[in-house]
C-alpha cells in the first residue's frame, strides 16, 4: 500500500532513485553540547531543565540528522532547537519558552510536509515520541499525535483492527489526520479525518484540549481537514476504528500510447464500483518509459474482485503491457506495503536511525480535484504535458486516486475538508534528480493547463507554495470558519506558516 515506494519501484531503474517515504526519529537524548544550551543567541537551559524529552542543538551531534525533513529540498533550514517531547507537559513548557523568547515555532510528526512547514529557524517540537496506540474496547483507538503510520497500522493489526488512512508508512498520523487522510480504504470507511472521534490539542495559551463533537466542536471541525500546524500540538487523536480483513490487490501495466482508453474506463468505474473497491493510475513521467501502472485494491476475496477486474480491463479495450496480476493478500502486507517483510524500526528513514531503510527525496507537488469525468481533450493534455516532461528529460508523475463512496457521502461543511464532490483527486509532482533537468514550476503549471476541466479545490496535505490562491483552492468555502477558529485559539499567529490560516479580523 506504500505507493510511491511500491509503484515505483516497480516501474525500473529511474524509479529507485524516486522511492520516498521517509521519517521518524531517533529518541535518545543527546549529550550536553560542549558550547553549553545557547544556540541563536537564546539560553535554552531554563527550557531544557523542565523537559521529561530532551533538547537538540546545533552543537549535538544528533543535530544533523534530527532537524531533516522527508524531503531533501527543506535541508537549508536550520532550527535554533528540536525539542523531542516526552510529555505534554514537554510541549506546554516549550510553547510558553518560545513566546517568551519571540521564536518561530512548529510541531514534527513524521515530517513530510511537501511545503516543509514542520520545520523552522526557530524551534521543532518533535512529538514523535508520542507513539502509543491503544485500544479503548468501544471501537476506537487512541494514537499518541507522534507516531507514523507504520507504528499505527503495526499496533492496530495486532489489535485486530484497522482505520483508513494513507500509503506511506513514514507518513506521520498528525498531519494527515489533521489534512483529512486519503488512502486505499477511504471509499468504504470515509478519509481518517471522518473516523476522528476527539484529539487532545495544546493550544498556545497552554491549555490542554479535548475537542469532539460536543467538547470544542468548532475547534474540533477545524482540525478535520483544516491541516496540521494551524490550531495547536496535538498529542493524541481517539479514532473509530474497523475489523482488518484481507485485500485483494488487482494491478497491470499497460502502453503509454493506450493511456486515453484506460484513463476513460478507470474515470467510468466508480459509476458501478462498490464502495470496497478503491482504484488508482500511476504514471511516471521520464524519457523511454513509456508504460503507467492501474492498481486496484479491493476489501474483499479474489472471488469477489474478479469479476470486477476483469470488467475493467475489458472495457479499456487495451491490451495490458504486462500480464495482469490479482492477488488476495493480508491486510498487513497491504497497509505496511514495501515494509512488509521487516520491523516497524526498519520502516524509517536512514538518516534518522541506524536501522532506517528509506530514502529521503527531492519533490514538489501540486494537486487538483474534478468532480466530471475528465472530457478529452482534458485528457490530451495530460498526454501533452507528459510527452514535453519527459522529451525535456524531466522526470515527474501523475497520481490519480478515485474519490466518492463513503467520503463522499459527508457535507463539504461537515467538516473543513470541502472535496466532497470530486469523482477523483490528482497529485503533480517533479522530482530533483541528478542528471536530469528539474523545474519546480512544472507541478504547479499543471493546475494551469488542467483548470477548464478541474474543480479549482487542492489537497492541503499536498502543498503546493506556489499556489497563489490557496485559501480558496485548500478550503473552498470553508475558510471563513477556519478564520474564526484560528482567531479563538491563536489570534496572535503564533503557529505560523506560508499558508496558514490567518485569524479572522
Ligand atoms: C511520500 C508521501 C506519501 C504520502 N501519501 C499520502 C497518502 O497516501 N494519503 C494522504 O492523504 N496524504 C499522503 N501524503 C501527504 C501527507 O498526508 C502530508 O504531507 C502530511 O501533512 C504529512 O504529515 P506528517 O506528520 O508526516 O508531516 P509533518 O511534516 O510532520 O507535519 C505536517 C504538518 O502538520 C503539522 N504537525 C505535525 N505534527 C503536529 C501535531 N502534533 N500537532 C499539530 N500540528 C502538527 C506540521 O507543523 C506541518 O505543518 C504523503 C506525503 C508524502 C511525502
Amino acid at each position: 500500500m506504500d505507493r510511491r515506494h511500491f509503484l515505483r519501484a516497480g516501474g525500473g531503474g529511474l524509479a529507485a532513485l524516486l522511492a520516498g517515504c521517509g521519517g521518524g526519529s531517533s529518541t535518545a537524548s543527546p549529550p550536553s553540547p560542549p558550547g553549553g544550551l545557547v544556540s541563536g543567541g537564546i539560553d535554552f537551559g531554563p527550557l531544557a531543565s523542565r523537559l521529561q524529552g530532551s533538547l537538540v542543538l546545533p552543537s549535538n551531534a544528533a543535530y544533523d540528522s534530527v532537524r531533516l525533513l522527508a524531503n531533501t529540498l527543506y535541508d537549508g533550514i536550520k532550527p535554533a532547537a528540536v525539542v523531542r517531547c516526552g510529555s505534554v507537559a514537554d510541549i506546554q513548557a516549550a510553547l510558553a519558552f518560545v513566546q517568551q523568547k519571540g521564536l518561530a515555532v512548529t510541531a514534527r510528526c513524521g515530517g513530510h510536509s511537501w511545503a516543509g512547514y514542520s520545520t523552522t529557524t526557530g524551534v521543532v517540537l518533535n512529538v514523535t515520541a508520542l507513539n502509543s496506540v491503544t485500544a479503548n474496547g468501544d471501537g476506537t483507538a487512541t494514537i499518541g499525535a507522534g507516531a507514523r503510520l507504520a507504528e499505527v497500522y503495526s499496533g492496530l493489526i495486532a489489535l485486530g483492527v484497522c482505520i483508513p488512512s494513507g500509503s506511506c508508512p513514514t507518513v506521520g498520523i498528525s498531519g494527515i489526520t489533521m489534512g483529512g487522510g486519503i488512502g486505499v480504504l477511504d471509499r468504504k470507511f470515509g478519509l481518517t479525518c471522518d473516523n476522528l472521534v476527539s484529539a487532545d490539542i495544546v493550544t498556545v495559551d497552554g491549555q490542554l484540549r479535548t475537542c469532539s463533537e460536543t467538547s470544542e466542536p468548532d475547534l474540533f471541525w477545524a482540525i478535520r481537514g483544516g491541516g496540521g500546524g494551524n490550531f495547536g500540538i496535538a498529542t493524541a487523536f481517539t479514532i473509530r476504528t474497523h475489523p482488518t480483513q484481507d485485500i485483494t490487490v488487482a494491478q497491470t501495466t499497460f502502453l503509454t500510447r493506450d493511456f486515453a482508453a484506460v484513463f476513460n474506463a478507470w474515470q467510468a468505474w466508480p459509476r458501478s464500483l462498490p464502495d470496497d473497491i478503491w482504484a488508482q493510475i500511476y504514471v511516471g513521467i521520464w524519457q523511454g518509459n513509456g508504460m503507467f501502472t492501474v492498481t486496484a485494491y479491493c476489501l474483499g476475496s479474489a472471488a469477489y474482485m474478479t469479476p470486477w477486474w476483469n470488467a475493467f480491463l475489458a472495457s479499456t479495450g487495451a491490451t495490458p503491457a504486462s500480464s495482469p496480476t490479482l492477488v488476495q493478500q493480508s491486510y498487513h502486507d497491504v497497509a505496511l506495503g514495501s515494509c512488509a517483510a521487516g520491523s516497524v524500526a526498519q520502516c524509517s528513514l536512514q538518516a534518522y536511525s541506524s536501522t532506517g531503510t528509506i530514502q529521503r527525496y527531492a519533490e514538489v507537488l501540486s494537486s487538483d480535484y474534478f468532480s466530471q469525468p475528465l472530457a478529452d481533450a482534458g485528457i490530451q493534455a495530460l498526454i501533452d504535458a507528459a510527452t514535453a516532461l519527459a522529451q525535456a528529460n524531466g522526470v515527474g508523475s501523475y497520481i490519480f486516486d478515485h474519490m466518492g463512496g463513503a467520503l463522499g457521502r459527508v457535507a463539504s461543511d461537515a467538516t473543513a475538508f470541502p472535496h466532497r464532490d470530486a469523482l477523483f483527486s490528482v497529485e503533480y509532482a517533479s522530482a530533483d534528480v541528478t542528471g536530469h533537468p528539474y523545474d519546480p514550476g512544472w507541478a504547479n503549471g499543471m493546475r494551469a493547463a488542467m483548470s477548464a476541466w478541474s474543480t479549482g479545490g487542492a489537497y492541503v496535505n499536498y502543498l503546493d507554495p506556489l499556489l497563489a490562491n490557496w485559501q480558496s483552492a485548500y478550503y473552498g468555502a470553508n475558510y471563513a470558519r477556519l478564520q474564526q477558529v484560528k482567531k479563538a485559539v491563536d489570534p496572535n499567529r503564533v503557529l505560523s506558516m506560508p499558508q496558514g490560516i490567518v485569524p479572522a479580523s
